[in-house]
């Protein structure tokens, strides 16, 4: 956002560019950043002081049900977690079985911050860095923080940080950009009227940078129709987002944003593309609005580097592609030391719903809405304490142990074991 600080920050740097290479040190203000941002992510996460004794991790097991994988953990001592994986483990099940169920097996549970640091070089795994990792990962991750939190008898956000949202108010997260206006409008109100929300998100420009040949496009015209026909669709009082999934140059990025600012949108997510730091701080220097990012990302340093230098407001980790919560809580405490929200970007289908809103429980910077694309699973399960419906715009976070939902035995019962 602009601000005297974003400002000073901005003739610090155009300073030091003009300024001998030796004495290009960071301003004062980023250098204080960087201190911030370091101290935060060498916290521990886990709260160990749980778990009195080892909780030794007998078996990883990867179970399949068509096309569709849920983990299986157990200790040594009996205790048992269960989660369910992406849709994309499809692709990734070798990965799960080669570089990851050998490291975790035989491990205390309990150092589950170290093992998920040592885990990206065991094997040379940091080679496969990205969602090829990070998913199958997040996928164990999660496994056994639902086994922790049976054996605490605590949900899972008491787990990795202190409850400071028991209802996470969501945002429907549409889609359509290849669609007419005419169109797109009607399927968002149907979308929207599906749940019991006071926030939406869509849209804008078309599919990745410089994809206007690979991907179907909306009309010409067609964002620049959205942008205040939405607002005039669902009036002032809903909160409006709007996504360009890196659509746009920064000049371009800057001419949209202007136009959300106008009609009151709350962030710009993915202006330009996703790895183009300097440019997305660009964007968020000309814009008053918001400007979020993360979805993509696999390493802690391009977050590090777009906070110590204010380049954006929100972070947007993904809790499946980021290899999991206590990595994405890493991310909050980063954006939580440099006055900076977090809205993660939250993967749909399975349980990825559920997982997200046990993260956002624990962030004391959460953002106002957070994404949510429907409660349409496959999975068979239970849970005693939360009716996890959209409920005026919001849904309770489950309170019983782990991730507080019960699978159906039967259900699980008829998953095989995959095997390479
Ligand atoms: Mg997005």
């Amino acid at each position: 956002m602009k601000s005297n600080r974003r400002n000073f920050i901005a003739s610090a740097a155009a300073i030091a560019a003009t300024a001998p290479r030796s004495s290009a040190a960071p301003a004062p203000a980023v250098a204080a950043r960087y201190r911030k941002l370091d101290d935060a992510m060498r916290q521990p996460v886990l709260k160990k002081a749980l778990f009195k004794s080892p909780v030794v991790i007998d078996t990883v097991e990867l179970l399949r049900l068509g096309n569709n994988f849920i983990c299986r953990v157990r200790s040594r001592d009996g205790a048992e977690g269960i989660s369910v994986a992406h849709s994309s483990m499809s692709t990734f099940f070798p990965i799960f079985l080669r570089n990851l169920q050998p490291f975790f097996i035989g491990k205390d549970a309990r150092e589950l911050d170290l093992i998920l640091e040592k885990v990206y070089i065991f094997g040379f795994n940091f080679r496969l860095n990205g969602i090829a990792l990070g998913l199958p990962l997040a996928t164990i991750e999660f496994a056994i923080l639902d086994m922790l939190g049976r054996i605490a008898s605590k949900p899972v956000g008491q787990l990795i940080g202190d409850i400071h949202n028991p209802e996470v108010a969501v945002y429907i997260a549409t889609e359509w950009r290849e669609k007419p206006v005419d169109e797109s409008i009607r399927l968002i109100k149907d979308a929207v009227a599906a749940y019991d929300a006071r926030a939406l998100k869509i849209k804008v420009g078309g599919l990745m940078f410089m994809t206007t040949d690979m991907y179907a496009q909306g009309p010409p015209g067609r964002t620049e129709a959205m942008i205040p026909l939405v607002r005039k669709t669902f009036g002032d009082d809903f909160a409006l987002y709007a996504d360009s999934n890196s659509f746009y140059t920064v000049p371009e990025a800057i001419r949209v944003g202007r136009l959300l600012e106008k009609y009151k949108y709350r962030y710009f997510e993915e202006p330009v593309m996703f790895d183009h730091l300097e440019e997305i701080k660009q964007v968020a220097d000309a814009l008053t609005l918001p400007v979020s990012n993360g979805e993509q990302d696999y390493s802690f340093y391009g977050f590090r580097w777009l906070l110590a230098n204010d380049g954006l407001d929100i972070v947007q980790p993904d809790n499946y592609y980021f290899g999991g919560l206590i990595r994405s809580m890493q991310v909050a405490r980063m954006a939580h030391a440099c006055g900076k929200q977090i809205i993660p970007h939250m993967s749909g289908g399975g349980l990825g719903f559920l997982y997200n809103i046990h993260l956002v429980s624990a962030v004391p910077n959460a953002g106002e809405h957070h994404e949510f694309k429907g409660l349409n699973t496959h999975v068979r399960f239970e849970c005693k304490t939360s009716p996890l419906k959209v409920v005026n715009g919001k849904i309770k976070v489950p309170t019983g142990p782990g991730f507080g939902v019960d699978f159906d035995p039967g259900w699980v019962a008829k998953h095989q074991t995959v095997k390479l």
